[in-house]
């Protein structure tokens, strides 16, 4: 018999909802990835116990989903979802089922799930239970529907992204009448909000396998939630390597660092950050996120030539925080280019990095915190506050980023008050 090994507290609720005399099971994404091998993000539980007797059963519960049956039970500082035996509803518009009915039959719960390797349950007393050819398709690396493919999909059209995302995250192939059915309906995507896309989406491009993108395209999904990638079909690509922009695009999403705001400045490189920026609120991400993406986009080109003076006033205009991270795209593009010499790319970034260093390091000035005056100092030399003041410590900025001799108090405060007068003002 195939033994999982559960957390403590993990057992304790199993224990505790059999001992009550109802039945309950590890289910899902942490049965597959313990037969994977895999250390499980969560631990979902499912039962036959009614949400008020799971509350009734325990300490501390909270009402996280009670409408569709989930419980969270605390257990110490952890919180484990519960979750009822359930079928779910009619489906409205391929969106959320629009009611569930609980049900006593852990099969029936099993049967709505989506592919066979997220429908095992298992808890020490009765094993694994795979009513579908979960094992047998995580032994062959198959992503297949529980059921028909095309009735599944038309359930929640959600399941087509997860689908991909799924065979991504795994390093998986979809098996072919399920592939078949995405193909078919991958269209029925645009009634699925904007929110749950992105999500689908953000998990498909941390993967380990984020080129799987091209899986996405060729099964019509990104022509649906992602139509900007399909033009760079028709786009040719900044290097000569590739035979289009867009499979440039997905060799330099494979080389990103993962973390969103890099996989998906790939993702977008091409876009230009206008464009990027459409998409990314389109796609309702946070505005930390849309931001910093935006930038990386704007500025992944810096192509100023190493002296100190240049880098400063780069930082000036991209911001000392983007550095670093611009330092990240561009060891992707370098390695995405894959082709010929790339050594003179890599020497120029590199000699870029130390030159960053020594820039930020001795205390150069290229932003307003590190000019050594403030806009209380000038009112004090008695320069007058509002829009005229601006652009004298705007002017004082770009003198002193030219030529860091004049960032000293007093002299600045002097060329301000010489510059007022030049403007006309005494
Ligand atoms: P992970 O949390 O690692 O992304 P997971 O398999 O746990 O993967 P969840 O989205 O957390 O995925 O869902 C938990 C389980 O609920 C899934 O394994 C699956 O059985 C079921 N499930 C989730 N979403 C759907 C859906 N849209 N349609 C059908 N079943 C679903
Ligand atoms: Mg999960």
């Amino acid at each position: 018999m195939m033994r999982i090994e559960i957390p403590k507290e993990v057992q304790i609720i199993l224990k505790t909802l059999s001992r009550a005399g109802c039945e309950a099971y590890i289910v899902g994404g942490c049965t597959r990835d313990s037969i994977l091998g895999r250390t499980p993000k969560d631990w979902d539980v499912t039962t036959s116990a009614m949400p008020e007797q799971v509350k009734a059963l325990f300490a501390r519960t909270i009402d996280t989903g009670i409408k569709h049956g989930t419980v969270t039970v605390m257990i110490g500082t952890e919180g484990y979802e519960v979750t009822t035996f359930r079928v779910d509803g009619e489906y409205e518009d391929g969106r959320h089922p629009r009611n569930v009915t609980f049900t006593r039959s852990l099969e029936e719960d099993l049967k709505r799930r989506d592919f066979t390797i997220n429908a095992m349950a298992y808890n020490p007393e009765t094993g694994l239970v795979d009513l579908f050819g979960g094992v047998e398709d995580l032994k062959a690396g198959m992503i297949r529907c529980v059921g028909d493919p095309h009735a599944r999909f038309s359930e929640d059209a959600l399941r087509v992204m997860r689908a991909v995302r799924f065979a991504a995250q795994l390093g998986f192939s979809i098996e072919e009448k399920t592939a078949q059915a995405v193909r078919d309906l991958a269209e029925t995507l645009n009634r699925i909000s904007a929110e749950r896309i992105r999500m689908e989406l953000e998990k498909l491009l941390l993967s380990p396998e984020p080129d799987r993108i091209e899986t996405a395209y060729d099964l019509g999904i990104t022509r649906v939630v992602l139509p900007e990638y399909d033009a760079l079909s028709d786009r040719e690509a900044k290097t000569g390597t590739y035979p289009c922009a867009r499979l440039h695009t997905a060799a330099l999403i494979r080389c990103a660092a993962p973390s969103r705001p890099q996989r998906f400045a790939a993702l977008l490189s091409y876009a230009g950050p206008e464009m990027a920026g459409k998409v990314m609120r389109r796609l309702k991400f946070d505005n930390t996120t849309r931001i910093l993406t935006e930038r990386l986009v704007r500025f992944q080109d810096f192509s100023f030539e190493n002296t100190p003076a240049a880098m400063r006033r780069f930082l000036y205009e991209a911001g000392e925080d983007l550095f670093p991270q611009l330092v990240r795209l561009r060891e992707a593009q370098i390695a995405a280019k894959a082709c010929g010499d790339s050594s003179a790319a890599w020497e120029d970034l590199k000699q870029k990095e130390m030159l960053f260093r020594e820039v930020t390091e001795s205390g150069q000035c290229f932003s307003f915190d590190r000019l050594q005056v403030k806009g209380d100092d000038l009112i004090a030399a008695g320069v007058r506050p509002g829009r005229e003041m601006g652009n004298l410590l705007h002017s004082l900025l770009e003198a002193v980023i030219d030529d860091p001799g004049l960032n000293q108090k007093e002299m600045l405060i002097r060329m301000a008050l010489e510059k007022q007068q030049q403007n006309g003002h005494t």
